[in-house]
C-alpha cells in the first residue's frame, strides 16, 4: 500500500519551483522552447538527474519519489516535466543498470552537473516495431561509427549526449542485433526541431547521426544485447510518462472545478447542475484510479517485482485513456472559454493525447499486458 503521507514532503518541495515556473508555461507552449534561465533553474533543482544515485552526485530518488516530482512539474508545464522524465529517469536507467563504471562516472556525472540527456530509439521507419530499427553502429578499429536517423526525440536541441539504440547485427536478427551506445552531441549530430501538437517546448526533434565516431567503450553492456535494456528502460519510462499525465489531469480537474463553482447558468452555479456534477465525479475517479495505478507500478519497480511490465503497461494504458477522457470533460465544463487559446485547458487537451502515443501506444501496452499474462515477458 502506497504511503501517501511520506510523499507529501517531496510534493511540497516541488511546489515552490512550480509556482516559479507557472508564469512561463503558456510561453513555453507558444514559442515551442524553454527559456535558458528556466532550463538553468530546472538543472539547479536536480530535476534532469532525478534517478542519478547519490554516489554519482545525483539526488538518488526512488521511482515513486520521482513520479511525485514529475507529477507536480506537469501540473504546471508538461514540457518541463517530460524533459525531466527523459533526462532524469530514462537516460540514467541503462547507465545505472548496465554501463561500465567509467561510463557511469562520466555520464551520470554530467547529468548530476545539470547537463541534459536524450534517449533515441524511434526512427522514421519504425516506432512500435523497434526491433526493425535501421540506425547502424559499425566497429572500425577502436571506434563505433554511428549512422542513421531518429525521430520524435525529446530534449534533442538541449541535450549534451544521447543514448542511442543502433543495429550492430544483421537486420534479419531483429531484436537480437541491437546495441545501446552513448553518443556525445557534436558536429556529426544534426537536430531539426519539430512542430508538435503538444508537450511543446520539450524539443521533440528529428536527429540525424552522420557517421558519428564514438569509442567502443561507449557501448552499454555487450554488443547485440541492447533490445532487452531498451525494454527495461521503457518499463520505467512508461511510469514517468504516466506521471506527466497525472499532473495534466490534476490541472484540468482543478480548472474545471474552479470554473464550475464560479460560472452561473440558469440561476445557479454550474457545480449545482446534476450533469456537471456527474462529470466532476467521473473526473475525480479517473484521476485517483490513475494515480493509484501509477504509484503502484512505481513501487513495483522500486521493489524489483517480477510483474513490473504488467503494472507499468497497465498504468500507462489506464492513465492515457482516463487522461484523454478527463481533459475532454474539463473542456466541456469550461465551454467556449476552454476552447480559447487563452485557456490552460486548451493546452492540456493537446498535451494529454501524447500519453496514448509516446513510450509505446495504447495498442502496444495492450500487447505487453497480454504477453505478461501469458508469461512471455520476464524482468531481467
Ligand atoms: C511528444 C513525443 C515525444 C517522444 N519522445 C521520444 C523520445 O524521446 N525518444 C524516442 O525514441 N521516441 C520518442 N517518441 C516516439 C514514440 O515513442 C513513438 O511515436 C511511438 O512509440 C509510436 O511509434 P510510431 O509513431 O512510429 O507509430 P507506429 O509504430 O507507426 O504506429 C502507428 C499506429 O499503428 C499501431 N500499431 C503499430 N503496430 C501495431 C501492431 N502490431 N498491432 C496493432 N497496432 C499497431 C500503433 O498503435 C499506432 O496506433 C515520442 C513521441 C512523441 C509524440
Amino acid at each position: 500500500m502506497v504511503d501517501l503521507d511520506s510523499l507529501q514532503v517531496i510534493r511540497n518541495s516541488v511546489e515552490e519551483f512550480a509556482s516559479e515556473l507557472e508564469p512561463y508555461a503558456q510561453l513555453i507552449d507558444r514559442e515551442n522552447r524553454v527559456p535558458d534561465d528556466i532550463l538553468a533553474r530546472v538543472a539547479e533543482m536536480g530535476y534532469f538527474a532525478l534517478r542519478v544515485p547519490e554516489e554519482y552526485g545525483g539526488p538518488g530518488l526512488s521511482l515513486l519519489e520521482s513520479v511525485v516530482v514529475v507529477e507536480e512539474l506537469a501540473r504546471v508545464s508538461s514540457a518541463v516535466a517530460i524533459m525531466a522524465t527523459v533526462s532524469g529517469s530514462m537516460v540514467p536507467y541503462p547507465l545505472v543498470h548496465y554501463a561500465s563504471e567509467d561510463l557511469k562516472r562520466e555520464y551520470l556525472g554530467r547529468l548530476a552537473e545539470g547537463k541534459i540527456g536524450a534517449f533515441a530509439l524511434t526512427e522514421p521507419c519504425c516506432g512500435s516495431d523497434a526491433a526493425a530499427l535501421m540506425t547502424r553502429a559499425t566497429l572500425e578499429g577502436g571506434e563505433y561509427v554511428v549512422d542513421g536517423e531518429k525521430v520524435f526525440i525529446t530534449n534533442a536541441p538541449y541535450a549534451d549526449f544521447f543514448i542511442v539504440a543502433a543495429r550492430t547485427g544483421r537486420p534479419e536478427d531483429r531484436h537480437r542485433g541491437i546495441s545501446l551506445l552513448v553518443v556525445d552531441k557534436g558536429p556529426c549530430v544534426e537536430v531539426s526541431k519539430l512542430e508538435m501538437m503538444g508537450y511543446r517546448g520539450s524539443g521533440t526533434s528529428l536527429v540525424r547521426f552522420n557517421e558519428c565516431r564514438v569509442p567502443k567503450e561507449n557501448m552499454i553492456g555487450e554488443p547485440n544485447t541492447g533490445f532487452k535494456k531498451v525494454m527495461m528502460t521503457l518499463n520505467e519510462g512508461r511510469i514517468t510518462t504516466s506521471a506527466t499525465g497525472l499532473g495534466i489531469m490534476q490541472a484540468a480537474f482543478d480548472d474545471a472545478l474552479e470554473y464550475a463553482r464560479q460560472r452561473e447558468s440558469m440561476g445557479k452555479p454550474l457545480v449545482e447542475h446534476q450533469m456537471v456534477q456527474y462529470m466532476l465525479a467521473e473526473m475525480k475517479v479517473l484521476l485517483e484510479t490513475s494515480r493509484l495505478l501509477v504509484y503502484t507500478a512505481a513501487e513495483k519497480l522500486d521493489e524489483g517485482a517480477e510483474d513490473l511490465p504488467l503494472y507499468s503497461s497497465m498504468a500507462k494504458l489506464h492513465t492515457a485513456k482516463a487522461g484523454v477522457d478527463l481533459v475532454r470533460m474539463a473542456m466541456q465544463i469550461l465551454g467556449g472559454t476552454g476552447y480559447s487559446k487563452d485557456s490552460r485547458v486548451e493546452r492540456l487537451y493537446r498535451d494529454i493525447k501524447m500519453i496514448e502515443i509516446g513510450d509505446g501506444t495504447n495498442e502496444v501496452q495492450r500487447m505487453v499486458i497480454v504477453k505478461s499474462l501469458l508469461g512471455k515477458i520476464r524482468v531481467q
